[in-house]
Parts: C-alpha cells; structure tokens; sequence
C-alpha cells in the first residue's frame, strides 16, 4: 500500500495546528509546532499571512480534507473510495467517513494504546506483529468489524517493544468502542464508534462540501 514517507512535521505546519503524527514527540517541546508554527519554506511565513486573508470556500473545504487525510496517513485515492463507501452507507456521511477511517486497522492498534502514533501502527502491521483474529493481520487498511480481535503475535511478545508496551498498557486509555484485555496483549472491537466518539477535531461536514462540488 502506498504512503506517505515525507518530513511529516511539515504536515503539521502546512496545515497550521498540531496533528500528532509522531506519538510522544507531539507533546514535547521538540514538537516542531512549537518551535517554528508557521507554514514550511524559506518565505513560510508571510506565505501564510497573505493566504489566510485570501482563503476561499474552497480552499477552507480542501484544507479539511487534506487535514483529515494526514491524520489517518491516507493517501488521496483511498480517501476518496473511503468517502464514496460513506455515500452509500445509511447515515450522515461525513460521520460515516469518519467511522470508516477509525476502523482501519492501523487506527484500531493505535487506539489500543499498542503504538504511539498510527505510523508506529502501521509498522507494526507491516512488520507482522499483529494478529486479527487469530491469524496475521495483511494490511493496515483493512476495515475492523464488531466482534474482531487483535492481538500481538505469540512469536513477537518476547520483543523488548511489547515487554516494554506491556507495562505502559495499564495507564492507557482506549475509547469505549474497544475492550482492551492487557494481560493477554489483545483487545475486542465491540462496536464501531459513533461520531460523538472519535476525538479529531475535524469539521467532516467541509469534507462532504469538497467533494460534492
Ligand atoms: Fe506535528 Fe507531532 Fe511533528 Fe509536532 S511533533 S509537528 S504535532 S507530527
């Protein structure tokens, strides 16, 4: 699956606010938000000055879009099918994309508090460390269902990762739609979440404004 392997710190900047993509890093004062918040490039600065007095409708939606796409590490052709599954699905669709981007994998070992970021997920799965139910989890973006069950690889608990992701897993809080057991290194998907509880700050409704023009 393609991804994105740029400076992601950039991303951060490009879209003027934080969007925790590297885990404990984020929440640290070498965040480079707080270092240098102004958009990327040499003329960032007064780049972003003249684009926030000339910043149309469009571009408000676009910059949404982008925003939500970087958060869960999807590239634009994924996005968009992502979003046409929300079209048919019953329900608003702006919340029925949201669901869909928070049952992907990657984002459901994140959410177990078994990665920092939804990067380190990724690779995780990437790596082969992540079973789903049962048997080795293929792929990041694989669609999480009610009753799944993810858990660490048997061969992978001796890793120093999962020994030390283990001791940290007591003091993670997982979202109410995910029943972590932490002794066994696996959590349940109870249900997919309602929009109410996913925590991005996302306005999906400028989403669905892009692409319906
Ligand atoms: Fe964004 Fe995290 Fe980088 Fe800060 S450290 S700019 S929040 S990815």
């Amino acid at each position: 699956m393609a991804r994105y392997t740029g400076p992601v710190c950039k991303l951060c900047r490009r879209e003027g606010e934080k969007l925790f993509l590297k885990g404990e890093r984020c929440m640290s004062k070498k965040c480079a938000m707080e270092r240098k918040p102004r958009p990327p490039g040499a003329s960032g600065q007064s780049r972003g000055r003249r684009r926030a007095h000339r910043v149309s409708d469009y571009g408000v939606q676009l910059r949404e879009k982008q925003k939500t796409r970087r958060i869960y590490g999807v590239l634009e052709r994924q996005f968009r099918r992502y979003f046409r599954e929300a079209e048919r699905r019953q329900g608003l669709t702006g919340a029925n994309l949201l669901c869909i981007l928070e049952s992907r994998l990657d984002n459901v070992v994140y959410r177990m508090g078994f990665a920092d970021s939804r990067a380190q997920a990724r690779q995780l799965v990437g790596h082969g460390h992540i079973d789903l139910n049962g048997s080795r989890a293929k792929a990041s973006s694989t669609l999480v269902k009610p009753g799944d069950v993810l858990s660490v690889r048997e061969r992978s608990r001796n890793l120093t990762y999962f020994k030390e992701m283990a001791a940290n897993l007591e003091h993670k809080s997982v979202p109410e739609w995910i029943t972590l057991n932490a002794p066994d290194l696996s959590a349940a998907v109870d249900r997919l979440p309602l929009r109410e509880q996913i925590d991005v700050v996302v306005d999906e409704r400028l989403i669905v404004g892009y692409y319906s023009r």
